[in-house]
């Protein structure tokens, strides 16, 4: 039996996380889980999952979630030590990293230190802190499962195989809802089109970052620390169907590629079950279905996000956290109708136009270079009209 400690349990990855324990009720067990808001749903999850310990992001939420989960036998805790309580409960063995943002980091990081195995969704614990969090890893001696479907794609492909023998990490993008919008027009897309990925049901956050392609910058930062890969290695190909999920290249000139129906379910069981495989009702793949599988280079210059990631990793130490932050900051600016599309990449330049790079020693550093991010980020959105 598997004890999972489940951060985000009321998100997109959370609830596909918790369909499959309840599918595997001999396998899988829920020692704790956490959320931000939508208490409604995170009570009934307490209800049918049972976990020990129960977290929400804000203590000010802990009186109404302790009263619509009365009578339940769940300790109920609050705030950022709430949060980490949950990560770091004794009896789970693996913690699922299912928060959006950068609030994922300091939980995720707790688990690790309390010698937590690692099923990580949250990658911007990788983009912000990504050669710390990797070295607490090799200290903690705990295993890094991912679940982003192009990670869990390259880890498949890579198995069996030597580091020294891979030439390149090709991740596939789907090109989001503008792949085929002209450039000129994505001055006027509304918050509604770009909540409308072509193939992926997933949060609000990630649904914009596949619309600006800052989904993919941030996932080239991710491959980098989880494959320690050099970024001239890593490749970003546009593939509309999202069939193959990512590829890796050898020296001898083979690629292997991972396929299958785009589902965030098959990329989840395989992290809880790693070296097992389990079924999970995903729709098997017919590439017969399928009139033809396409790829091509993304413009760089239309999806200025993607230039700017590649950037940050370029300039390195503090910078992608800092991207990140403003990331962050832009895209929520942009659901609640405060700056336009285009305007997103234009806060994270400036952002990073006024941020010099400095080493980050420190999970704390991290912290704080995501503080300066954001606020300097939140200053330039207020200055913006949309
Ligand atoms: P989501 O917005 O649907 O869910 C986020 C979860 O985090 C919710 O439970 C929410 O309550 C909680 N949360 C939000 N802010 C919080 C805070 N400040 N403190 C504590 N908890 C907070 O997001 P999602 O789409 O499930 O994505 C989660 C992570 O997984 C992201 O890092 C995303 O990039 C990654 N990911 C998601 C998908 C997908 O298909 N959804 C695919 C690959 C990777
Ligand atoms: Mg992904």
């Amino acid at each position: 039996m598997k004890q999972l400690s489940i951060l985000g349990s009321t998100g997109s990855i959370g609830v596909s996380t918790l369909e499959i324990v309840a599918a595997y009720p001999d396998r899988f067990r829920v020692a704790a889980l956490t959320a931000g808001k939508n208490l409604e749903l995170f009570a009934r999850q307490i209800r049918q999952f049972s976990p020990r310990i129960a977290a929400v992001a804000s203590p000010e939420d802990v009186p109404q979630l302790k009263e619509l989960c009365s009578g339940l036998n769940v300790e109920i805790v609050g705030g950022l030590q709430g949060l980490i309580a949950a990560a770091t409960a004794d009896e789970s063995d693996m913690v699922v990293a299912a928060i959006v943002g950068a609030a994922g980091l300091a939980p995720t990081a707790a688990a690790v230190r309390a010698g937590k195995d690692i099923a990580l969704a949250n990658k911007e614990t990788l983009v912000t802190a990504g050669h710390l969090f990797m070295e607490m890893v090799a200290t903690h001696g705990v295993k890094l499962f991912p679940v982003d479907s192009e990670h869990s794609a390259v880890f498949q492909s890579i198995e069996g195989h030597r580091s020294q023998d891979i030439s390149k990490i090709i991740l596939t993008a789907s090109g989001g809802p503008f792949r085929n919008t002209p450039a000129a027009q994505l001055a006027h897309v509304t918050v509604r089109d770009a909540l409308n990925h072509p193939n992926w049901s997933m949060g609000r956050k990630i649904t914009i970052d596949s619309a600006t392609m800052m989904n993919k910058g941030l996932e080239v930062l991710e491959a980098r620390w989880l494959f320690d890969a050099p970024v001239d290695k890593i490749e970003v190909n546009i593939h509309p169907q999202s069939i193959i999920h990512s590829m890796v290249e050898y020296v001898d000139g083979c690629v292997i590629a991972q396929l299958g129906t785009p589902d965030m379910k098959a990329p989840i069981a395989y992290a809880l079950s790693y070296p097992e495989r389990i079924a999970t009702g995903v729709k098997p793949l017919d590439l017969t279905d399928f009139s033809g599988l396409t790829f091509f280079k993304p413009d760089m210059e239309k999806f200025r996000c993607l230039a700017l990631a590649y950037r940050a990793i370029r300039d390195g130490e503090s910078m992608p956290a800092v991207m990140n932050a403003a990331n962050e900051i832009a895209v929520e600016a942009f659901l609640n109708g405060t700056i336009g599309f285009l305007q997103i990449a234009e806060v994270i330049e400036r952002t990073m136009d006024a941020h010099p790079a400095h080493d980050l020693k420190s999970i704390d550093e991290v912290l704080q270079a995501d503080r300066w991010g954001r606020d300097t980020a939140r200053n330039i959105c207020g200055g913006l009209k949309n």
